[in-house]
């Protein structure tokens, strides 16, 4: 098969909302040399972003020549890269790690296609999402306050016909390049304002949500992996937190202890784990049979209502005393003496239940994220006791 005439020489670019690549070398469609940037006044990276242009037809070799220094090497293990022409479907493609470089072979079908180290999630994604919660005239918005870079930072309130009692706190994305934490978002915030759902509604009845869908708007746009404008991993400043380093914590924590809180959830993705876990505040003093209790039923729960969820695999329980209460679920839990959890999902694919073409997707983490209803329901009645 012969390719078409080449329009244009083939180029590389990342200078979009959330954007990531560092163009080091063109030497011809199967010799491009690429690295990922660092995040800003930070040593981590590992999220890559960009559009291929001028290749159409012919097939590309691309190398990421400094992936074996990225913040979680493992990630590259089994790991395949997505690629999209419509910007709507992003598709697993071949990729190789030979414990240096990370290299992607594609025939572009498109003059312009985009690769992705997950499909994104850009900051106009985001304001979709606020305008279409609001338009369903069942969520209201409250802005915390400005990021480093201006951004606003969102709060979406969402109640019943009268305001439930308990405080449901649901945050995600304090690490920005885990997009799939507002895929997720998606399916959790669209089920809970459906009016037809007769799970929504009663669970409106018990509580009040208050969602934060973007914790890192700046590392978002900024085509972070990990921290804010100023370097800052949001998820080590709870503790802690400054409006000067970290504003988005800061911002966040003063309203949980406006609100109270009797339920946190905070959703990430493991660039390691091809599994969806959960990860319980175990370590922190006073942890006892009522909070262990809690999460062992929610867990239950979710595992009946995903075959996507399981409790099998996942990261080591700390002992007690061991928990570090820099990171938000820990801190949560200690302060509220409340159920607080985070959520993992892959970067790569769910193990248990692979998916050649689309690996762990948008849709999944979307299906996922309206689970969590069920298992929220599980335990809503006995937040406290
Ligand atoms: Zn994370």
């Amino acid at each position: 098969m012969s390719s078409p005439p080449a329009l244009d020489t083939v180029r590389i670019n990342a200078d979009f909302d959330g954007g990531n690549i560092e163009c080091r070398r063109i030497g011809g469609p199967n010799d491009i040399e690429l690295a990922i940037r660092r995040d800003h006044q930070s040593d981590f990276f590992q999220w890559f972003y960009f559009r291929l242009s001028g290749a159409r037809g012919r097939e590309v070799t691309m190398r990421i020549v400094n992936a074996h220094e990225s913040a979680y090497p493992n990630g590259w293990r089994d790991y395949r890269a997505v690629v999209s022409a419509d910007r709507i479907n992003w598709r697993r493609i071949e990729t190789s790690y030979d414990g240096r470089a990370l290299t992607i072979t594609h025939t572009p079908a498109a003059d312009a296609v985009y690769f992705a180290y997950f499909a994104p999630y850009s900051m106009e994604r985001h304001a979709d999402l606020i305008a279409r919660c609001l338009a369903s005239g069942r969520a209201r918005l409250s802005v915390l306050g400005s990021t480093i870079d201006g951004q606003d930072l969102d709060r979406l309130i969402v109640t019943g016909a009268t305001a439930g009692p308990r405080q449901c706190w649901v945050i995600g994305r304090q690490h920005p390049g885990e997009t799939m934490a507002e895929w997720w978002m998606e399916g959790f915030l669209g089920r809970l304002l459906d009016p037809a759902d007769p799970l929504a509604r009663q669970l409106l009845s018990k509580a009040t949500f208050h969602v934060v869908p973007n914790m890192n708007p700046d590392g978002s746009r900024r085509g972070h992996l990990r921290t804010n404008a100023v370097g800052t991993n949001l998820n080590r400043a709870w503790r802690d937190p400054s409006l000067d380093a970290s504003p988005e914590v800061f911002l966040v924590r003063a309203q949980m202890e406006k609100t109270g809180v009797d339920f946190c959830l905070d959703v990430h993705g493991d660039e390691d784990l091809p599994y969806n876990f959960l990860i319980s505040a175990a370590g922190i003093e006073g942890y006892g049979d009522r909070l262990d209790g809690l999460h062992r039923r929610f867990a239950t729960a979710l595992v009946r209502a995903s075959p996507d969820f399981q409790t099998e695999r996942g990261y080591p329980t700390p002992k007690p005393g061991q928990a570090n209460l820099a990171m938000c679920t820990p801190w949560v839990a200690k302060r509220f003496d409340c159920l607080s959890m985070t959520l993992e999902q892959p970067f790569k694919d769910n193990a248990d239940g692979p998916d050649p073409e689309f690996g762990w997707s948008p849709e999944r983490c979307r299906l996922l994220g309206r689970a969590h209803l069920d298992a929220l329901a599980a335990v809503i009645d006995d937040l406290r006791p």
